[in-house]
């Protein structure tokens, strides 16, 4: 049901489109449908009304929806392997370069002012009939990033359970986890029991 954008909100933690995305779903699996446009909704790259109508393509044209879901789930993964090589401040491999130049390659177009009812917003209308347009803003903001080298803040949460990318726009420079509400948190929690381990009776 479409009604799930506030969960597909809550892990919009990474800063920027291209990262966001590359948290979308599980790593360890392919994206669903139902997960691609949740994220694509949630990071508003389409309107709630385009989300429900897109809800319906792999039943009206499911040869097309298969193509795109397979293409979004392995830009995903590449951009995953491409911030990780950007972590550990390697450069990224020139075929995983190319997965972010064929997309900006294949979604030509131009941004619109559209109304949706109550403001305007810029979309982007695209020029081929493909559905690769879909993947265009997360494509730029992917090569957005890549451009800027070796300084680019991205960064892994420091939870090891965690794994979620994000892109450090903190002033310090020294953000450490995905949300402090969660992972933060959590670690506080268990240095502090730690720290008080035998000396806490409260258990
Ligand atoms: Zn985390």
């Amino acid at each position: 049901m479409p009604n799930g954008s506030s969960d597909g909100l809550a892990t919009l933690i990474g800063g920027r489109l291209a990262m966001d995305f590359a948290n979308s779903g599980s790593p360890r699996r392919p994206l669903s449908w139902e997960e691609l446009l949740l994220f694509l909704e949630a990071s508003r790259v389409i309107s709630p009304e385009r989300s429900a109508v897109l809800l319906e393509l792999p039943e009206t044209e499911p040869l097309a929806a298969h193509a795109l879901l397979q293409r979004a789930s392995s830009f995903r993964d590449a951009l995953r392997r491409i911030f990780l090589t950007l972590i550990r401040r390697d450069a990224p491999k020139p075929e995983a370069i190319e997965a972010i130049n064929e997309l900006l390659r294949v979604t030509e177009g131009h941004d619109e002012l559209l109304f949706d009812g109550e403001g305007w917003r810029i979309e982007f209308v695209a020029r081929e009939n493909g559905l690769e347009w879909l993947l265009a803003a997360i494509a730029r903001s992917a090569a957005e990033i890549v451009a800027e080298g070796p300084d680019a803040r991205v960064r892994v949460c420091a939870n090891p359970d965690c794994g979620l990318l994000f892109y450090d726009a903190s002033r310090t420079k020294l953000r450490r986890w995905c949300s402090m509400a969660v992972c933060g948190n959590r670690h506080k929690v268990a240095s502090f029991a730690k720290k008080h381990a035998g000396t806490d009776r409260s258990g």
